[in-house]
């Protein structure tokens, strides 16, 4: 047990506060006297995914410093195992300190300048937040629109960067709000026609779908650690092209940015070819042992592996949702993200409830829609280490005793 000081003793004296512990009135709070408590659960939405226990034990190792050589060494092996996830020979390749979102600020804040016109693909949440992150640095930006599901065509692209003339498009590859992903082929031939780059967003699609950065032509790639890479969340791969560099580097104005400035985490990566890498922020170290290893396991397991592998269990729950009688969101099975599944709210039901049940009774999260698509959709999300038919069954059944219970209309 521990005693609690009466604060009365610990007041100050005629010679003012006591050294020490004499100036505090704060209290130690109740909840800082508990054990942490955080429940095993099935995280079966769109991210986080589980950890695996080999991916959680090399991030429990003893920290090493962020400066130390081996540190170094353990950053050049997650540098190439993203350029082999990417399929990408870039020497811009690194992690970013911080989630996903790290990554879409970091790619907007040193690729555009203000004033410059940017082009968003808006067909869910992440194209939403893209087109908001670049107005708030002062770009103008330019939007194409579909509602959730929906996708754009070459076409349209092009007619659109013929008549906003972006540095910048945006394209979400793995659109995790609606459950789409979408087709990238000759999307970076058409922006570089337009002497426009290309940036993708593969945070719910890495591992999951196919996508090859360099032969897709795709200037910049992100993707997050928490979904098909199964590492805990707050690391966010990227990777700049060539010609990426070329504009980032040849900037007038400095990125709003300090902590996301390219020209200091090159440097703090190795990338710039300049004999010392210099402090410049803290990176997560434990963070780093883990992406190093889930980045390893899938070295190990194989891209085309993995990613036949999630659509063969994706297609299994498919199946199994639609003879629940379910409807699936995406109608297209070419255009549905193996890794995020999206299922129209079934009719006569609160899809709050809905979730709430299965939690409650199953400890499994599902979700409902993001953004645009709340209200649309229920969201199964079974990715990396999670990905297997035992959970996608586990997940079925759930359902299944959700839907018989939560009926609320009886038609
Ligand atoms: N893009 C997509 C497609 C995502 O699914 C997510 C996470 N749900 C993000 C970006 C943002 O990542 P984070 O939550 O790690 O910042």
């Amino acid at each position: 047990g521990f005693t609690q000081v009466p604060l009365e003793s610990a007041r100050s004296t005629k010679h003012g506060v006591h050294r020490g512990m004499s100036s505090v009135t704060i209290p130690p709070p109740a909840c800082m006297l508990r054990p942490l408590e955080a429940p095993f659960r099935y995280l079966f939405g769109p991210g986080p995914s589980n950890v695996p226990p080999r991916i959680l034990a090399a991030g429990g190792r003893p920290i090493i410093g962020h400066m130390h050589s081996e540190m170094f060494g353990i950053m050049n092996d997650i540098k190439k195992g993203i350029q082999y996830a990417f399929q990408t020979s870039n020497n811009m390749t690194l992690a970013m300190s911080g989630s996903g979102h790290t990554a879409m600020e970091c790619a907007v804040f040193n690729i555009v300048e203000p004033g410059e016109s940017v082009l968003v693909a808006i067909n869910g949440i992440w194209g939403e937040r893209v087109a908001e992150i670049a107005e708030r640095m002062g770009a103008k930006v330019h939007t194409l629109f579909k509602t959730p599901g929906g996708h754009f065509t070459n076409a349209e692209i092009e007619q659109a960067l013929a008549k906003h003339k972006p540095v910048l498009f945006f394209l979400a590859h793995g659109e995790s709000s609606s459950g789409l992903v979408h087709p990238v082929d000759g999307v970076g031939d058409i922006c570089h026609k337009y002497n426009c780059l290309l940036l993708v967003d593969s945070v719910a699609s890495l591992g999951a779908a196919p996508l090859l950065m360099d032969q897709q032509n795709i200037d910049i790639l992100y993707t997050g650690s928490q979904k098909a890479l199964n590492a805990p969340p707050g690391t966010a791969p990227i990777s700049f092209s060539e010609r990426a560099c070329h504009k980032m580097f040849n900037r007038k104005t400095k990125p709003v940015s300090y902590l996301l400035d390219m020209t200091h985490l090159s440097n703090y990566w190795g990338n710039d070819g300049k004999p010392e890498r210099k402090y410049h922020h803290t990176g997560p170290v434990s963070g780093f042992f883990a992406l190093r290893e889930s980045l390893a396991i899938l070295a190990e397991m194989g891209l085309e592996n993995s990613w036949s592998h999630h659509t063969e269990v994706a297609e299994y729950l498919w199946k199994g949702l639609e003879d629940l009688g379910l409807k699936l969101f995406i109608k297209d099975k070419d255009l549905r993200l193996p890794s995020v599944t999206t299922i129209a709210i079934p009719e006569g039901y609160d899809w709050k409830e809905l979730l709430a049940y299965i939690m409650k009774h199953h400890q499994i999260e599902f979700t409902g829609g993001l953004g645009p698509s709340v209200g649309m959709v229920l969201r199964i999300g079974l990715m990396g280490y999670n990905c297997n038919k035992a959970n996608a069954a586990m997940a079925l059944a759930a359902l299944e005793d959700a839907l018989k219970q939560c009926r609320k209309s009886k038609a």
